[in-house]
């Protein structure tokens, strides 16, 4: 019965923040948490989906509207976790954006550049900086950023999407190298492709079928043959870097490419 408790329960007692917590990675990030015993407030500028799925894991889930650009919507979900719950223990930077221009140099329209990078980039230090205000004291904490191999390689995005995510991992780096005085581990995790909405915005109508096709783009792109990346895997992702198991990984970005990055072949 101890084994089986300790299985489900990996993150019993423990506080986390998710944004972009409504969909797709967020979402299952937060099935994942709760199922393992976390309380969890879920951040994101989709209400009615994010009030949803905090009734569907009630009465451990709190939804809460939340634009990560905006550093006031930021401060306000990380005091949530600890006006309601005491404490926070992890933030899971996840809420990002991609834009659909073109990827020509010459033609970009920097209006789409500044609306990437200030939620993708913005967003993640907006994170970084008020879950170090509530975990210093405390000497403890984990900071998770979802990053893409777009911050590991140059033409598989857009400009703003690849720049972001390079800022992604840079930012990691710098929260590891500062906050591990603290006690505070800061991680990342990098998928390649999966079919979310995300992914799948340029289409008016996102069916089964269409999900099939992304997959089977990404699928396509993928060294690693016999698998599809899932959001359960990149939630599974997270729940090691947040959980006890990782006690000593900080400053690491976690891929989750099947191992295309290492491999010389293109994406785009
Ligand atoms: P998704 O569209 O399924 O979910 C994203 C969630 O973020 C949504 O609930 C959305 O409402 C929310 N969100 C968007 N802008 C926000 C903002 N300004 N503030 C708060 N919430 C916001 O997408 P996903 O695939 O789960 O994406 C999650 C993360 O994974 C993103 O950072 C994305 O860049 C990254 N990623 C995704 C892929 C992929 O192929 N899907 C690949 C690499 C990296």
């Amino acid at each position: 019965m101890a084994a089986a408790a300790s299985v489900q329960g990996r993150l019993e007692g423990k506080v986390a923040v998710i944004t972009g917590g409504a969909a797709g990675i967020g979402e299952a990030t937060v099935r994942l948490f709760t199922k393992h015993g976390a309380k969890v407030i879920i951040a994101d500028i989709a209400d009615e989906e994010g009030l949803k799925l905090s009734e569907s894991v009630s009465p451990l889930g709190t939804f809460i509207h939340c634009d990560v650009s905006k550093e006031e919507d930021v401060s306000a979900a990380v005091d949530l976790a600890v006006e309601k719950h005491g404490k926070l223990d992890i933030m899971f930077n996840n809420a990002g954006t991609i834009s659909s221009e073109i990827r020509s140099a010459v033609e970009y329209d920097m209006k789409k550049f500044d609306r990437v990078m200030n939620i993708n980039v913005k967003g993640v230090m907006h994170g970084i900086k008020h879950a170090a205000r509530v975990m210093i004291p405390h000497k403890k904490g984990c900071i998770i950023n979802t990053a893409s191999i777009a911050g590991l390689l140059g033409g598989v995005a857009p400009y703003s999407y690849t720049a972001s995510k390079h800022a992604v991992i840079g930012l990691t780096k710098n929260g590891a190298a500062e906050l591990g005085n603290f006690g505070i581990r800061v991680n990342s995790v990098s998928p390649s492709g999966l079919a979310t909405y995300f992914s799948m915005q340029h289409y008016e109508e996102i069916t089964e079928e269409r999900k099939a096709e992304v997959e089977g783009f990404f699928h396509s792109r993928a060294n690693l043959k016999g698998a599809t990346l899932k959001v359960e895997d990149m939630a599974q992702a997270a729940l090691f870097l947040a959980g006890d198991d990782s006690k000593y990984v900080s400053g690491h970005n976690l891929v989750l490419d099947g191992g295309s990055s290492v491999v010389n072949h293109s994406w785009g």
